[in-house]
């Protein structure tokens, strides 16, 4: 049986893992944490593509995937509803997602605390070389290490995440910390508030435990906040003074950074939001863009964020992974003997299609990109209100045209 390693083992790793595995191949995972990836993430969009591909390898979408909402409203400061529409989404958990496809892969084969440091190939095979200084060989390497890729670093080091120039502020609080006279206005919406420049959304998800059971969920939100890149390094250093430029570990947050976000809820958001923000403990994700100019090298693919990020307005992260991975596998598959070909086969599809998700949802951040580019270009891009609803009520529609205009219903 061919071999694939797969580097990353989040839920890109773990989809590409199922499929190639259904297409006979046998696929193990290698990710670099010691332990396994439980207890972080907050919540996650889902569309019918993923739950396609998931349906596709055994995992039923069912009522405990996920918290259904029906409407999405917009507050305003003084938390009165002046927008609403109809909207039918299920709004998952990251954790949600990684325990069903963790749970169904054998455990030999999903490996932890191997990082991948270098990949070397010739015409036979692929080989992949870890920090404990183990090394691993296969006939296909998949790169599904995020945004910050080791595997995309090698062979395209030009290839570099791009600052958006705003962040997104998320939390979740555990239903029953929600206070009794908030939760009957806002438990159940998909709720926008849009204090000047900014956009902040809320939602319920699955709680602790991935728990969908009523008075057992959570609410979700994510504050998009613009941040000029020298704040943005502020931000990013912890109290001892040291800067983390991939990122801050959410517990390395100063205080003071929480204090002043917090203030800032109570000032300008709608009541019933700022009650469930200050409940919170809040971390921030700068939001950057990812475009790979290329996606397979040799016997070395690129799929999910490796490849291309798309910023999370769109709720597409885990959908585009789904779908890279049933395109690399359907090719794998239809390919027979001829890896390049089937290889060849998954960049002409996912290379367009990974630039039309990222041009999507680079659309639904203009206004909040343009918040720290003066006063001439944030006027242009004003908002409207109604348009905001609309797309986000229509979102998975909007995916749906992408994916069939891009001959991808085929493979799902
Ligand atoms: C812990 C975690 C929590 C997340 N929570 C959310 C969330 O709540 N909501 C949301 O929308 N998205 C979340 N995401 C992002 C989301 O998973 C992705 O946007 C999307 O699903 C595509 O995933 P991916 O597997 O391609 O990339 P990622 O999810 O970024 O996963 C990349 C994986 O590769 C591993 N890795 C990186 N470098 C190496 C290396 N050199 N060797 C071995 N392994 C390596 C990383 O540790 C990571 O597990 C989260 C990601 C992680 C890792």
């Amino acid at each position: 049986m061919h071999r694939a390693l797969i580097i990353g083992g989040s839920l890109g790793g773990l989809l590409a893992a199922h499929l190639l595995r259904a297409a006979g191949w046998h696929a193990v995972v290698f990710e670099r944490n010691e332990e396994e990836l439980t207890g972080r993430g907050v919540g996650l969009g889902t569309h019918p593509q993923l739950v396609a591909v998931l349906r596709r390898v055994g995992i039923a979408f069912d009522e405990t995937m996920g918290v259904r909402v029906s409407r999405v409203v917009c507050l305003d400061r003084g938390g009165k509803v002046i927008a609403e529409q109809p909207m039918a989404r299920t709004m998952s958990a990251w954790s949600r997602l990684y325990h069903a496809l963790l749970d169904a892969l054998p455990s030999q084969d999903y490996r932890l605390g191997k990082r991948l440091i270098q990949i070397e190939q010739n015409d036979k095979a692929v080989t992949a070389a870890f920090a404990d200084g183990s090394r691993e060989r296969g006939e296909l390497l998949v790169g599904a290490d995020g945004i910050r890729s080791t595997v995309r670093e090698q062979f395209l080091p030009q290839a570099q995440p791009v600052y958006a120039g705003y962040v997104a502020w998320r939390a979740v609080l555990d239903e029953q910390r929600v206070p009794p006279d908030v939760h009957p206005q806002i438990f159940e919406l998909y709720a926008f508030c849009l204090p000047e420049g900014e956009q902040l959304l809320g939602y319920p998800v699955p709680g602790r435990d991935n728990d969908t059971a009523i008075g057992r969920r959570g609410y979700n939100i994510v504050w998009y906040r613009p941040v000029d890149s020298s704040a943005l390094v502020d931000m990013c250093t912890d109290a001892s003074g040291r800067y983390h430029a991939g990122g801050i570990p959410p517990p390395l947050i100063r205080n003071e950074v929480i204090k002043r976000v917090k203030a800032d809820a109570t000032a300008l958001l709608a009541p019933q939001i700022a009650e469930i923000f200050l409940r919170a403990e809040p971390f921030f994700q700068p939001i950057y863009d990812v475009e790979s100019p290329a996606l397979v090298f040799g016997r070395v693919a690129l799929a999910g964020d490796a490849g291309f990020v798309a910023r999370p307005h769109i709720g597409a992260g885990a959908t585009k992974a789904a779908i890279d991975a049933a395109v690399l596998a359907q090719s794998l598959r239809a390919a027979g003997e001829d890896l390049h070909a089937a290889l060849a086969r998954f960049e002409s599809s996912q290379l367009p299609f990974g630039r039309d998700m990222v041009a999507l949802s680079r659309e639904q951040g203009v206004y909040l990109s343009a918040q720290i580019k003066g006063r001439d270009q944030s006027q242009a891009a004003q908002r409207d209100v109604e348009m905001l609803l609309h797309a986000h009520g229509t979102r998975s529609d909007q995916i749906a045209t992408m994916v069939a205009a891009r001959g991808l219903n085929a493979y799902l």
